[in-house]
C-alpha cells in the first residue's frame, strides 16, 4: 500500500479533476464552494440510487421533487401515493423506508436530518452506504462512502486481486486511508464519477483518467478484470400465473400486494404463489371463463428468475373487486407486472 504521502496527492488529483469534471446532477450543488446541498435531496437521491443507474433515477427525483419538495411534504403523503409514484424504479421496500424515514425525521426530529452515521442509522431504510453517504455530500462529515463504483476504483487503484465479496473490508480501509479530512463529500462524488464515467466497468477509460500514474492495476495490467468475484450460485426459476380480467369498459381487476415481502404493497395483476418446484397452484380471482393467452412472461429478480404464464378472461360488469382503468393501473405497477399487463391486453386484443 502506497505512504500518506502519495494518498494525498492521489486525493488532490482526484478533486481537482473533480472542480473540472463534475457531473450536474439535480439534487448535487457545484464542487468547492461553500453552498451545501439540501439534506433531503441527498437523502432521496441516494436511496433512489441503490442498485439504480442516475439514468433511471433522474426523471423519477425530478418528479418526486416536484411533487413533495421537503421531507414534511413526503412524510404527509399516503404511503399508496408514494408506491405509486416510484412504480418503474424497482426494490420496493425502499419506498415503503422512503415514507417510514420522511415521518420518522418529521415526527421525532422536526423535520431536520442528524448530520452523523450513527444517528443517520437509526432511521428506516438508512443503512452504512446511505448514511455515509448523507453524512458526507450533506453535512461535510469525513464518512467513507463506498458503493460499488467505488470498489471498482479502489480495487484497481490498488491492484486488489483478492475476489468480492471477501474483498470488501480491504476495499473499504483503502477507500478511507483515501478519503481527505477536507471536502470529504466532493471526494464522495469525485469517486462516483470516475467510477461512473471513466473507470467503467469493462473498458476503463485510463488514457484520459486524472489517477493514471497512481494506479497499479494500470500498471500492472490488469485493470479491466477487476475487482474478481467470487463464483455466485445460479439463480433458481420460479414459476407463477398472473389472472387478467378484463372488463367491458377496459378496466383491469388489480390486486394490491401485502405490505412486507416481494413487491410488497405494490400494485398487481392477481397472481398465486410462485413455486420452484411443480406446477405453480392455479388461483383464479373470480369465477370465469378462463383461457391460457400464450406469451408468458419473464423477469429477472435480485435471487431468481420468474416466469408468469398468462391467463384471461373477459368479465361483466357483474362482480365487484379493485378494478381500474388499464392504463392507470400500469403507471401503478411495478416493472413485472406492467410487462404482464401489456402481453396480456395484446394477446386479448389480438383473440
Ligand atoms: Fe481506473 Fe484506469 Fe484510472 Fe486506474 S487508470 S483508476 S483502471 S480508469
Amino acid at each position: 500500500m502506497r505512504g500518506g504521502a502519495d494518498l494525498a496527492a492521489t486525493g488532490e488529483r482526484l478533486l481537482a479533476w473533480y472542480d473540472r469534471s463534475a457531473r450536474r446532477l439535480p439534487w448535487r450543488v457545484p464542487p468547492g464552494g461553500d453552498e451545501r446541498p439540501d439534506p433531503y435531496r441527498v437523502w432521496l437521491s441516494e436511496v433512489m440510487l441503490q442498485q439504480t443507474t442516475v439514468a433511471a433515477v433522474r426523471g423519477y427525483f425530478e418528479a418526486f421533487t416536484e411533487r413533495w419538495a421537503t421531507v414534511e411534504a413526503l412524510a404527509a403523503a399516503p404511503e399508496a401515493e408514494v408506491m405509486a409514484a416510484w412504480a418503474g424504479l424497482g426494490y420496493y421496500a425502499r419506498a415503503r423506508n422512503l415514507v417510514a424515514c420522511a415521518r420518522a425525521v418529521v415526527r421525532e426530529r422536526g423535520g431536520r436530518f442528524p448530520d452523523d452515521e450513527p444517528a443517520l442509522r437509526t432511521l428506516p431504510g438508512i443503512g452504512a452506504y446511505t448514511a455515509a453517504a448523507v453524512a458526507a455530500i450533506a453535512f461535510g462529515r469525513p464518512a467513507v462512502v463506498v458503493d460499488g463504483n467505488v470498489e471498482r476504483v479502489v480495487a484497481r487503484l490498488f491492484a486488489v486481486t483478492d475476489p468480492l465479496p471477501a474483498a470488501k473490508p480491504r476495499l473499504h480501509a483503502l477507500a478511507a486511508a483515501l478519503t481527505p479530512a477536507g471536502r470529504p463529500g466532493d471526494h464522495a462524488q469525485a469517486m462516483m464519477d470516475l467510477g461512473a464515467t471513466v473507470c467503467t466497468p469493462k473498458r476503463p477509460a485510463c488514457g484520459i483518467c486524472p489517477l493514471v500514474g497512481d494506479c497499479d492495476g494500470r500498471a500492472a495490467g490488469i485493470a479491466a478484470e477487476l475487482p474478481r468475484r467470487a463464483e455466485k450460485p445460479a439463480k433458481p426459476l420460479r414459476q407463477g400465473i398472473a389472472y387478467l380480467a378484463l372488463r367491458g369498459d377496459g378496466a383491469v381487476l388489480v390486486e394490491t400486494r401485502p405490505p412486507s415481502g416481494l413487491l410488497g404493497g405494490m400494485v398487481g395483476l392477481p397472481c398465486g404463489d410462485w413455486v420452484e418446484r411443480g406446477e405453480p397452484p392455479a388461483r383464479p380471482p373470480l369465477a370465469a371463463a378462463w383461457r391460457e393467452l400464450g406469451p408468458e412472461v419473464r423477469h429477472t429478480f435480485t435471487h431468481f428468475h420468474l416466469r408468469l404464464r398468462l391467463v384471461g378472461a373477459r368479465i361483466d360488469f357483474g362482480p365487484g373487486g379493485d378494478f381500474r382503468p388499464a392504463p392507470e393501473a400500469g403507471a401503478a405497477m411495478p416493472t413485472v407486472m406492467r410487462k404482464a399487463l401489456r402481453l396480456g391486453l395484446a394477446a386479448m386484443a389480438g383473440a
